[in-house]
């Protein structure tokens, strides 16, 4: 991925709304590249410091970090492939069952 689809991808990795495989290369790039990131970040604390005072007009202190975004989106990366692999094993098992029965 290069930082032009990566900076496409923004708002939709802030909304979660990005496909595990966009996900996957997005937050590969990312990781990688320190002026996305450092936009990222920017993008990150606006769009939910908006949200956050919009949703909590009073709130006196917010705490925004992209780097608590990026993590929370790499360990449900992780468990996605967890649970695909579990599929998966699952599939291979049944498929092994019936081959032997
Ligand atoms: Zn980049």
């Amino acid at each position: 991925m290069n930082c032009k689809k990566s900076r496409k991808m923004f708002m939709d990795f802030i909304n979660d709304k990005l496909s595990p495989d966009d996900l996957e290369e997005f937050l590969d790039h990312v990781n990688n590249c320190d002026e996305c990131k450092q936009e990222l970040d920017i993008y990150y604390t606006v769009t939910k410091g908006m949200q956050l005072l919009d949703e909590h007009p009073d709130t006196k202190k917010i705490y925004i970090n992209i780097d608590d975004k990026l993590a929370s989106a790499d360990e449900w990366l992780a468990s996605y492939r967890l649970r695909k692999m579990e599929k998966i094993s699952i599939l291979i098992l049944l498929c092994l069952f019936m081959i032997f029965l």
